[in-house]
């Protein structure tokens, strides 16, 4: 990320400037695909609408989020090559914080990317990074996009799926896996298929899940269940929803 000091930190986009240079970063070194900075611009149209702001709803979820990971049995973070441009030391964190293991698991699947990506994340503090050996698969999806390590998101119980593919969000889902998706998008089928939809930009989202994490972390069973039983994904949708639709003044949080 040397070029970030480029960015003068008064500029009224520097966040979503930043954001660029990280993913641009991410091509060059062959992290992120050519998809990704698609992927990106997708996600700056709504950021710019949802007013660049974790929304009351979001910050729930976020905590419901923390609550399903220090409940879980085994916790995965799935790391695409947005998420390893844009927040690698953030991955490391939440993993630190909850237990979580660490999974590269990418779309457009190529050895050298996983690798690259396990070699990042590894320079940003992490030790274990999963989704090299890919000995399992989802069920219900084509071959490549459906490898997975079996002592890892194979097995795992809550996944946090952050800027995934609609379809393989539904077929983890299907699996009986507890999903927690990041998107900034409400509509789409990531977001509607998870168990805690956080819309929100990862930028925001990853460090808030570890803050809430740090947070309840001496919290009971008990306690933790009531968190994750109030939180109602429906209405964290249809809050973000219509925050894009209409406003900070229209969605009554
Ligand atoms: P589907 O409906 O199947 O989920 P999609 O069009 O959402 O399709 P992608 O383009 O792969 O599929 O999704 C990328 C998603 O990631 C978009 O919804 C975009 O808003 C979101 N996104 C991009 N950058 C970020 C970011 N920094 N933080 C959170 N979400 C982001
Ligand atoms: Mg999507």
């Amino acid at each position: 990320m040397s070029d970030e000091v480029d960015v003068p930190e008064d500029h009224p986009r520097y966040q979503s400037l930043v954001t660029r240079h990280r993913i641009e970063d991410g091509v060059e070194k062959g992290i992120t695909s050519t998809q990704g900075l698609i992927a990106e611009g997708r996600g700056e149209a709504f950021d710019y609408l949802l007013g660049e702001e974790t929304i009351p709803s979001a910050d729930r979820a976020a905590r419901a989020a923390a609550a399903h990971f220090l409940l879980a049995e085994h916790p995965v973070i799935s790391v695409n090559g947005n998420v390893a441009a844009l927040v690698p030391e953030e991955v490391v964190a939440l993993a630190g914080a909850t237990g979580a293991d660490i999974e590269v698991n990418l779309f457009g699947r190529t050895a050298e990317r996983v690798q690259a990506i396990a070699d990042h994340l590894r320079e940003h503090g992490a030790t274990e990074v999963k989704g090299l050996t890919a000995d399992a698969r989802i069920p219900g999806l084509s071959h490549e996009r459906a490898k997975v390590d079996a002592d890892g998101i194979y097995d795992a119980d809550v996944v946090l799926v952050p800027l995934e593919d609609g379809d393989r969000a539904e077929a983890l889902g299907e699996m009986g896996k507890t999903e927690i998706v990041i998107d900034l998008n409400p509509l789409s089928r990531s977001a509607r298929t998870a168990a805690v939809p956080i819309v929100d930009n990862i930028l925001r989202a990853l460090p808030n899940v570890t803050r809430h994490a740090r947070d309840l972390a001496g919290s009971s069973r008990e306690e933790l269940e009531a968190i994750v039983t109030e939180f109602d994904r429906d209405a964290a949708l249809e809050a973000a929803e219509r925050r894009l639709r209409e406003g900070a003044l229209a969605d009554g949080e």
